[in-house]
């Protein structure tokens, strides 16, 4: 086995990769790829929550393999795969479920929000839902998870599975993961209409997907929520705007992005103006990506190739852990 830090992190098939996904994880992949032992998968169990036709559900997982490749991740450097084609991950969930509190699951933020969100379907899957990610992660040992700031409370959760295990059973047996910043700072991309966070599954006409056109952008961008402007010189930026300018420091030149910095310092910017920029700049941005997952996608042959010699390299990592796990355990009859 090499010596890279190993490093785990998942995105749910439940539908159109976005730019939150992109610079908030896949972007980290991509830089981690060359210097880490990368374990990548597309999270299907945990798309499951919310019972997705199971006809979509192979496009779907074709879509986020596509969209990682189209964006830069090499199936050669990671392992990419799916979920459920690692069965020790399931018995891993379960064993942890042994240790994990319902109180403790109950206060989780993300649950008590679906609650409120989707009061019909409070299944127990969304309960357990931050087990089965810490299982995701000790699987394969992980010391780093590149993740959005959405999910650090769920890292901290799985420390806390992994501390509680080792304690039990007197082992050292997981490292506790700690989350992965790359130049010490996570961002978190804001729906244009300032309601939360782009999504895949909410806030869809403000969110940029991988897959939207040219046009698309434009005028999701255009539609964008702003305001007055600032009233007085170097005012402290509302989340919406501020959010514009986060966009426009990924996609557009520095020189651009630092003369409408300077504009609305001096209280004399053109949010117009600002949009117009930032709908080009990233249509520009989001295009090759586009092309090259469309492209991608059709291509069922390759994406199975992926996915098979993805499912290979995690396997053999995630057979080594549970046979320990179910040893320590004492579940060794034979
Ligand atoms: P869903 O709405 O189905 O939960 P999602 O858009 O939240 O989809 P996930 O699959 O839950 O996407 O998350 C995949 C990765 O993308 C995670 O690492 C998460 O932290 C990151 N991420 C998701 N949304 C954003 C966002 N708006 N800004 C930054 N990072 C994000
Ligand atoms: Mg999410």
């Amino acid at each position: 086995m090499s010596k890279k830090e190993i490093v785990v992190s998942g995105i749910r098939s439940t539908g159109y990769l976005h730019l939150g996904n992109y610079f908030g994880a896949i972007q980290n992949y991509v830089r981690m790829q060359e210097e880490h032992n990368c374990y990548f998968f597309v999270a299907d169990y945990h798309s499951l929550t919310t019972h997705p036709k199971p006809e979509d559900l192979k496009q779907n997982v074709y879509r986020v393999v596509a969209e990682n490749v189209a964006s830069g991740l090499d199936p050669e450097k990671v392992a990419l795969y799916a979920q459920s084609d690692i069965p020790e991950i399931p018995e891993l969930y379960l064993m942890l479920n042994m240790l994990a509190y319902m109180g403790e699951l109950e206060k989780v933020p993300t649950f008590k929000e679906k609650v409120r969100m989707q009061p019909d379907n409070v299944n127990a899957g969304l309960l357990t839902y931050p087990v089965l990610m810490a299982a995701d992660i000790l699987i394969h040992k992980a010391v780093k998870v590149p993740v959005g700031k959405d999910q650090e409370q769920h890292l901290e959760m799985a420390r806390n599975f992994a501390h509680r295990f080792n304690t039990r059973y007197g082992t050292d047996l997981f490292p506790e993961p700690q989350v992965y910043r790359f130049n010490n700072d996570t961002v978190k991309i804001m729906s244009l209409d300032g309601n939360g966070k782009m999504s895949k599954s909410e806030n869809v006409n403000a969110t940029i997907y991988l897959s939207d056109d040219d046009d698309t952008i434009r005028k999701k961008i255009m539609k964008a929520k702003t305001d007055q402007g600032p009233t007085e010189p170097n005012m402290e930026m509302p989340d919406y705007i501020r959010n514009l300018f986060v966009l426009m420091d990924v996609s557009s030149a520095p020189e651009t992005t630092a003369t409408f910095k300077a504009a609305y310092n001096n209280c004399n910017i053109r949010y117009g103006d600002m949009k117009k920029q930032l709908a080009e700049d990233m249509a520009a941005f989001v295009r090759p990506i586009r092309e090259r997952a469309a492209e991608l996608q059709k291509d069922e042959a390759a994406i199975k190739k992926i996915l098979k010699e993805g499912a290979e390299k995690a396997r053999a990592s995630s057979a080594t852990t549970i046979a320990e796990a179910r040893k320590l355990i004492g579940i060794n009859y034979y």
